[in-house]
């Protein structure tokens, strides 16, 4: 799993995607988007190029693009997905541009009009995110982590495509340090 299988523009949408995704109630057990400092946090961390407006509007739509992605991450069938998806590009007035510019000088795609609204401009980045990995036919490393109590979705990079947590450095600890005190307990169990 590289950068060349994914191109280089899918892994920062994806990422932008999934981190949306997750500051919803249903993942993250509470409202996770509640401001454009978030917002910002996410699209720096996932290296996306477009930059919020700043308004309380703006995240409540941010909010309801959150919760349409998530009906298509679980939508049963691609027929629904691709319905979906292609209204998320339809309401994004989106149309395909081959560009470069400073932050990005290699040729690549852009998916709305340079003067789109921020949340626009991430209707496109999401839609084609999801849209690729469909295409590409890694939709599968889309999954919901295997954590007790842990709904949070994650976007599985990994070379084999086994990951089972969505962050190994608490999910997968927590269950890692519940398997090891079972294991103490048996043993001081076993030498009594
Ligand atoms: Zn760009
Ligand atoms: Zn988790």
């Amino acid at each position: 799993m590289n950068d060349f299988l994914f191109g280089p523009d899918v892994r920062p949408s994806a990422e932008m995607t999934v981190a949306l995704i997750n500051t919803s109630p249903a993942r993250g057990g509470e409202e996770g988007l509640n401001d454009t400092d978030t917002l910002r946090a996410m699209g720096g961390e996932a290296r996306v190029y477009y930059q919020p407006d700043g308004s309380k509007a703006e995240i409540l739509a941010m909010r309801k693009l959150r919760d349409r992605l998530d009906d298509i991450v679980k939508a049963p069938d691609n027929r629904q997905r691709f319905t979906m998806l292609n209204e998320l590009f339809y309401s994004a007035s989106a149309i395909p541009q081959i560009v470069t510019h400073a932050e990005d000088p290699r040729p690549h795609f852009h998916y709305t009009l340079e003067d789109a609204s921020y949340v626009d401009h991430l209707k496109g980045v999401t839609a084609y995110a999801l849209s690729r990995l469909i295409i590409i036919g890694e939709w599968q490393r889309l999954r919901t982590c295997s954590g007790n109590a842990c709904n949070r979705l994650f976007f599985d990079t990994t070379r084999n495509g086994k990951r089972l947590y969505c962050d190994s450095r608490t999910c997968g600890n927590r269950i890692h340090a519940a398997r090891y005190r079972i294991r103490a307990a048996e043993r001081s169990l076993s030498e009594n």
